[in-house]
């Protein structure tokens, strides 16, 4: 008799309602991707077998939270679901306002309008595109403080989410404490692979802002799975809740930022969360005329209870176990099948090293271009570039940027995908992997002007 070597895990969920997957041919494959411009953007959802482009909006909800859609209370002012949704916020992420919005973004404009003035700056550990953009919108100047290991795809730091407390008291010492409108925090950083921040960093930055006089700003988009790292790295929180992590790491800061289409376990919504009356008060005014009234925040009072419910399954330990966990169950077979990823694995998605795939193209001819269209050749699986058409051209002069990172994003949805899809898509990557050295790359025939990576098109070298 064989012995057992391990005990297997599986899903904290079974499936109720199914939606069934389109299967297509390579030949197929071959013409849309072609029709597409060799770009994954450009291809419809219904050409696509395992959509790994981003996990922003694309859950899977619960029984529960698809319950609470039919209790959604569709009144102009005062849904009940508002209240229920302030109640989780304060029991969960534990400040004393509430503001919802339609998603992150507007919970951003709201808070970078009302907190910098032009020609302040606004420090963050890495930036993220939307939360940057508004804060540049109000007139203020971005500077990133992130450790400077962030910035290198091989080095294990467990906390490259990290601020440089350095840089931030550099840059006050520069531009003076009053200068500065807020710093802001992202909880496992996106832009560098899904890297968590630490408990103790984040109290240092609250300890330094504080003395400084300076609000934080929390982007809480990721906080519960940041709080997840947390848990399993940092010795001191490791017979901590998740939940009195999460209370633990909003408690230094000011106010949050927050995508519930993330960790919150919907398809749409968000809000801003603060302690100040005062800002309060200037925010839910504010609120009115971008999104709506201050109890809906162009939110259906539906949209609202299911994300009151994702709160409190979001926060629970064998849903985020296997959310991250799945990241690292492919993150490992690929590792172990000797193909270069960014390391540490993040919370939220795999990062495939395209110039380590193919060392014979030059970065003008698009090396995570091509392999994510290789991808989607093989086995119908949509990934995402971020390398050198991600990065666009200078503004002054014209040129390219050539990042360091030349790299392809798999982005799993919470939910959505078996551990069966996992290992089909690991073997497609091994294959795609295999035949690397047959790849010629592409040529950009179209190139919009902001934002190319969404629609520019190619075709083959
Ligand atoms: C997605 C995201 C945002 C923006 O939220 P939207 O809901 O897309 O507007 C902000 N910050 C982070 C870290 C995000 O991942």
């Amino acid at each position: 008799m064989p012995t057992l070597q391990r005990r297997s895990w599986a899903e904290p969920f079974k499936i109720k309602t199914v939606e069934p997957l389109k299967m297509t041919t390579r030949r197929e494959r071959e013409q849309f991707i072609r029709e597409a411009g060799y770009n994954t953007f450009l291809l419809k959802s219904r050409e696509v077998y395992i959509d790994l482009l981003t996990d922003s909006g694309t859950n899977a909800m619960s029984d529960y939270q698809w319950a609470g859609m039919m209790v959604g209370d569709e009144a102009y002012a005062g849904s009940e679901n508002y209240y229920h949704l302030e109640q989780k916020v304060q029991e969960y992420y534990g400040y004393k306002y509430l503001v919802p919005t339609h998603q992150g973004r507007g919970a951003e404009n709201i808070i970078s309008k009302i907190l910098i003035k032009p020609g302040m700056y606004v420090p963050g550990n890495m930036y993220f595109t939307t939360t940057r953009l508004h804060q540049e919108l109000a007139g203020g100047t971005f500077v990133d403080v992130i450790v400077d290991e962030a910035h290198d795809s091989q080095n294990e730091h467990p906390f490259k989410g990290n601020v440089d407390l350095q840089k931030f008291e550099d840059l006050i010492k520069r531009v003076g404490a009053n200068k500065i409108a807020y710093i802001t925090i992202g909880a496992t950083v996106n832009m560098a692979g899904g890297q968590p921040i630490s408990m103790q960093n984040l109290r240092a930055v609250h300890s330094l802002a504080k003395k400084n006089g300076i609000k934080v700003v929390f982007d809480a988009t990721r906080a519960m799975e940041n709080a997840y790292f947390i848990k399993r790295r940092e010795k001191e929180y490791e017979h901590k809740s998740v939940k009195e992590i999460l209370h633990e790491m909003c408690s230094y800061s000011d106010a949050a930022t927050m995508s519930g289409k993330k960790d919150l376990l919907v398809n749409i919504g968000g809000f801003l969360a603060l302690n100040d009356s005062d800002i309060f008060e200037e925010a839910r005014n504010m609120v009115v005329i971008y999104e709506g009234l201050h109890t809906y925040g162009g939110l259906a009072g539906r949209d609202m209870e299911a994300m009151a419910r994702g709160i409190e399954e979001a926060c629970q330990l064998d849903h985020l176990q296997a959310r991250i966990g799945q990241v690292e169950y492919v993150g490992n077979r690929l590792i172990e099948l000797g193909i270069p990823i960014v390391r540490p694995i993040g919370g939220h998605a795999i990062f495939l090293d395209a110039k380590k795939f193919y060392p014979q193209l030059d970065q003008l001819k698009f090396p995570a271009q091509t392999l994510a269209a290789e991808l989607y050749v093989d086995s119908g699986i949509r990934a995402m570039e971020r390398g050198i058409v991600s990065a666009g051209r200078n503004k002054e002069t014209g040129d390219h940027y050539f990042p360091k990172l030349e790299l392809v994003r798999l982005t799993f949805p919470r939910r959505v995908y078996t551990q069966a899809h996992c290992d089909v898509t690991v073997e497609s990557v091994y294959e795609v992997w295999n035949n690397r050295s047959t790849v010629n790359g592409l040529t950009m025939v179209y190139e919009p002007k902001y934002l190319r990576f969404f629609q520019a098109r190619f075709e083959k070298l």
